[in-house]
């Protein structure tokens, strides 16, 4: 792991995404299972909703949710980037393993960007983000997980098993 405290796998990169902006790339293969991004790691905090929305307000949106009234803020943006955070995609090849550890859900090639679904890590109503991530499995405006009833039932399965790991 590089990075503050080692929170990036040293087997990823920052590299010009086709999704949107910057992006975490393998720099080598990836297996099922490998943790790529620690949060737990980085300079952040766990707020409630209100302290949260605060911070969100301020222009920091560098957030996961963990449970109903609790989000990990990068509260330090010096420890990670932007891009730390990757991008969302609709069929991403990343989930998450208890709350704030990013895993490889399949083996990664080598120069693959990686990516988890923003639904994971975000419940609210009023999140929406237009999405261009180009899958088969597209959304389109990616949605907080109580807007489930419009997702595709693979990405159910996966935000799904997700949240319950988490109850
Ligand atoms: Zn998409």
């Amino acid at each position: 792991m590089q990075g503050v405290n080692g929170a990036v796998s040293s087997k990823v990169a920052v590299g010009k995404s086709i999704i949107h902006g910057k992006g975490l790339f393998a720099q080598e293969r990836i297996l099922k299972g490998e943790a790529v991004v620690d949060f737990s790691r980085a300079g952040g905090e766990i707020l409630s909703e209100e302290a949260a929305a605060a911070y969100f307000a301020r222009g920091n949106d560098y957030s996961i949710q963990i449970a109903d009234d609790k989000f990990f803020v990068l509260t330090d943006t010096s420890t990670l980037a932007e891009e730390d955070f990757s991008n969302h995609s609709c069929d991403p090849n990343c989930g998450f393993r208890g709350a704030l550890l990013v895993v490889a859900m399949h083996d990664i090639e080598k120069g693959e960007e990686l990516t988890f679904d923003y639904a994971m890590v975000e419940s609210s109503s009023f999140y929406g983000l237009n999405c261009h991530c180009g899958s088969k499995l597209c959304r389109g405006v990616v949605r907080g997980a109580i807007g489930w009833i419009q997702f595709s039932r693979s990405a159910i399965k996966v935000i799904s098993l997700n949240i319950l790991r988490r109850k």
